[in-house]
């Protein structure tokens, strides 16, 4: 009788999870945004100017306040046209002595041009980069705080890529820059993962996540273990279990490194790389479906 109850009430529960997204666990959405608000408040973290500086500067003291390591990779990045960046990628460990380990990537920069306006002007302008940029970052500190009150069952890495939207992405010139550094610069030789997510452009407030094409053929694993983690949390309206996307994004270095690391991103965002990217178009509630994903793959 008991068994029958529980599972008759499991049974409800389910569709009622289903139905709605259950919207429960401790990853606090709005603390997300809020995080996410202030990284756009710097202005656009563009590489090379005080606002990136201080941005940056801002995520390595959140971190610090959160993670059990910070690693901070500091270089100078030559680009095509001769121009010398400061580049910072930020790496934030939790458990750091677990062999078995999840990386977690986001980039951190934002885009100096906004290319898909149509307006001469109006594409000289940086990106605000709320849901290029922001979301991602937004995310991870709000992870930060569920990591740290209860530690994964596995090592964590929450790594923050720099220069990953700076330039030609046609051309492959000067983007992808964080991550490729990285690759080259692993933190220990023999650093291996069981899998990586990228996540990228996660806040759109009408949030659909497709899978995308070079993940689904090189990771696809990853990519199953993601959408049936987000289809148990009942979420699949926005995980939705179908290809769309191929895009040129920073798991790419990672996975020809042998590390298996899918991309997470909503591509269907009007705003991208425009100046309308900005923090009323990011949601709380995106941030809470994507974050609860992120915690049930590494508790
Ligand atoms: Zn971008």
């Amino acid at each position: 009788m008991l068994a029958w109850c529980c599972a008759l009430w499991t049974l409800l529960g389910c569709a009622r999870s289903e139905a709605s997204g259950s919207r429960s666990g401790p990853f606090n959405g709005q603390a997300a945004l809020g995080y996410a608000k202030a990284q756009v408040d710097f202005g656009p973290r563009v590489p090379g100017t005080d606002a990136h500086r201080l941005a940056g500067d801002w995520i390595v003291a959140r971190m610090r306040e959160r993670a059990d390591t910070v690693i901070e990779q500091t270089w100078t990045h030559r680009t095509a046209a001769g121009r010398d960046l400061p580049m910072r990628n930020v790496l934030a460990r939790f458990r750091p002595d677990v062999a078995e380990r999840i990386l977690y990537v986001t980039h951190w920069d934002s885009r100096p041009t906004s290319d898909s306006e149509t307006n001469d002007a109006l594409r000289m302008q940086a990106v605000p980069g709320a849901n290029d940029g922001a979301s991602g970052v937004g995310l991870f500190v709000a992870l930060g705080d569920v990591l740290k009150k209860t530690p994964p069952s596995v090592g964590v890495d929450l790594l923050f890529v720099d220069g990953e939207d700076y330039g030609n992405f046609d051309k492959n010139e000067d983007v992808l820059i964080g991550s490729r550094y990285f690759a080259e610069h692993l933190p220990a030789a023999n650093y291996q993962i069981l899998f990586g997510v990228l996540w990228d452009m996660i806040g759109d407030a009408d949030l659909q996540v497709y899978q995308e094409t070079h993940s689904l053929e090189r990771a696809p694993e990853v990519v199953s273990r993601v959408w049936q983690t987000a289809a148990d949390l009942g979420y699949s309206r926005w995980f939705i279990p179908e290809s769309r996307y191929t895009v040129t994004d920073d798991h790419l270095p990672l996975l020809d490194k042998g590390l298996r690391v899918i991309d997470v991103i909503d591509l269907d965002y009007p705003a991208h790389h425009t100046t309308r990217d900005t923090i009323d178009r990011v949601s709380a509630n995106s941030l809470k479906i994507v974050g609860d994903v992120a915690y049930a793959l590494v508790r």
